[in-house]
């Protein structure tokens, strides 16, 4: 008899778990992988309460525009009106469809799925649906949960996970934060109909991205209808005989009062460890409870490791699928005639889809020379060609930072639409070293607005070394 049941427990079947166990199973390993669903299930929070749905819903919101600018384009007539119940039936079963390929994706390559909460019980114990299983290895890819500070008032607010469903459409809809979730969800819900407030603590949205990204896609989605307010906080929420009163407090410390249907609170994520038994079991924790791990996703307990947002290093599906990969060539061999995976966190390219959608990849103007040194910056904005006859004001901004040492290009930035699909593309020349030269030499496509990054010629500006 083995000493252990499975070579591999995977805690959490979302991006980076679902990932892992599929991949170690592929590799021979017995795999057992618990998912306690509620609002994600098999998929994570990607699947079920995050990337998919958010991008289903941004689709939705465009329409609205696309109705509109068609008109310059020869189509006539009223625009459709919006069945809230209808997008929300489709992204269900979409989602339930998902849930069903990932199951059997894992089942299909022999992994174990338990539908239930998992906590670990020893270094390589796992109490699971009152079974106890012993594994070589746990793996805790657990993910995270949407924080909201304590204010007066906080059980009136929603979170991310249960925006999709909301019941019935908010007309009103306030927005707390500035971030990725903040800003995507001002934007959707904006394009869907809603009157919506953005509120954010801050002096501008989107705090660690490029400045002139901030500034130019804050100004954008004020032209699309968004009540973006800055340096705005919220004091407390109460139910009035109109809807929820937020009582506002600006940085001047002036007193306002907003009414909405709805408040979301979109103020950061916490991992999610609480009652895991990760501590009990001598694994360490750090701020907030984040999962340490080293280099290789070990944590201070040498058979658990974890991945993803867990650990809050970089919130996103594909580092969490990145990540898993690393584990499983640690553990289980890298695939036939490859070397084992890294990890690297340079370059790693993102998209923020806001109405207009923002791509980015590399450093900012500002971060560029902390790590680089003096840097030349290329900059573009204009109009579309769409909109020269749609008749929408929308303005595009490309943005190329040089590395003036080497020519290199460390930092390219888009906000207009597509941008993720743009930048994709360029990070690959990116992390391949591309310099200024070679984008000089790429033949554009033309007419694209992609174009652009590889004709800008003039700089607007060098940046001095920090
Ligand atoms: P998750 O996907 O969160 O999976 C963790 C799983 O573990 C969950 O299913 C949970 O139920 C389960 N679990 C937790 N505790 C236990 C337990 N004790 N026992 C059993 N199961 C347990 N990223 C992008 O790259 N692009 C996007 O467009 C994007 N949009 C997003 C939009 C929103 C609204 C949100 C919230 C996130 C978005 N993200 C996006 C981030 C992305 O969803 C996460 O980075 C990714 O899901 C992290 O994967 P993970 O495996 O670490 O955790
Ligand atoms: P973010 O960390 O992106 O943003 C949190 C926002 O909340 C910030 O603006 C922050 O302000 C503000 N905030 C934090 N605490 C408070 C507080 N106490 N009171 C008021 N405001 C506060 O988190 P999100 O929740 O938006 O998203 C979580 C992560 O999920 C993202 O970081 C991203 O990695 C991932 N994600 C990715 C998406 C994508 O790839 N398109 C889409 C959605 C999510 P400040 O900046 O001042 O600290």
């Amino acid at each position: 008899m083995s000493e252990v049941d499975v070579d591999l427990f995977v805690i959490g079947g979302g991006s980076g778990g679902v990932r892992a166990a599929r991949m170690a199973a592929q590799r021979g390993a017995r795999v057992m992988l618990a998912e306690q669903g509620g609002t994600a299930g098999l998929g994570g929070t990607c699947v079920n309460v995050g990337c998919i749905p958010k991008k289903l819903y941004s689709y939705a919101a465009h329409y609205a525009e696309a109705f509109e600018e068609s008109h310059g384009f020869g189509w006539e007539g009223q625009a459709p009106s919006f069945n809230w119940g209808t997008l929300k039936a489709n992204r269900a079963k979409e989602i339930s469809r998902l849930n069903g390929i990932y199951a059997n994706l894992l089942t299909g390559v022999g992994v174990e799925v338990v539908n239930a909460r998992a906590q670990v019980t020893g270094p390589q114990q796992v109490e699971v649906d009152g079974r106890t299983i012993r594994a070589a290895h746990i793996l805790v890819a657990t993910g995270g949960t949407p924080f909201v500070p304590d204010i007066p008032g906080k059980e009136h607010v929603l979170v991310s996970d249960a925006i999709f469903d909301l019941d019935p459409f908010p007309k009103r809809l306030v927005v707390v934060g500035g971030g990725y979730i903040a800003s995507e969800f001002a934007s959707i819900f904006n394009g869907l109909g809603a009157q919506v407030t953005q509120l954010y603590r801050g002096e501008q949205i989107l705090r660690g991205f490029d400045d002139d990204v901030r500034h130019f896609v804050a100004a954008e989605m004020r032209k699309t209808g968004v009540d973006l307010r800055l340096g705005a906080d919220v004091v407390s929420i109460s139910r009035g005989a109109q809807g929820l009163d937020i009582a506002i407090k600006d940085n001047t410390d002036a007193s306002s009062t907003l009414q909405a249907d709805a408040v979301l609170y979109a103020t950061g994520r916490v991992p999610n460890v609480r009652g895991l038994g990760l501590e009990e079991a001598g694994v360490k924790l750090g701020w907030d409870g984040v999962v340490e791990v080293d280099e290789n996703y070990r944590t201070s307990v040498p058979s658990i490791y974890a991945v993803g947002d867990v650990t809050d290093r970089i919130q996103l599906t594909p580092v969490a699928l990145a990540e898993a990969m690393v584990v499983v060539d640690q553990l289980f061999g890298p695939s036939k005639g490859k070397p084992a995976r890294s990890m690297s966190y340079e370059f790693i390219p993102t998209a923020v889809f806001t109405h207009p959608n923002i791509g980015t990849v590399g450093y900012s103007e500002q971060d560029a020379p902390k790590h680089c040194g003096a840097v030349t910056v290329y900059r573009s904005e204009f109009r579309a060609l769409k909109h020269t006859l749609s008749g929408s004001s929308e303005r595009t901004l490309m943005k190329l930072v040089v590395e003036d040492a080497t020519d290199r290009v460390v930092g390219l930035h888009m906000v207009g639409p597509d941008a993720g699909e743009i930048v994709q593309g360029f990070a690959v020349a990116m992390k391949a070293g591309a310099t200024k030269a070679i984008f000089d030499s790429t033949i554009g496509i033309h007419p694209t607005a992609a174009e652009e990054f590889v004709t800008m010629r003039e700089p607007v500006k060098q940046v001095a070394s920090a």
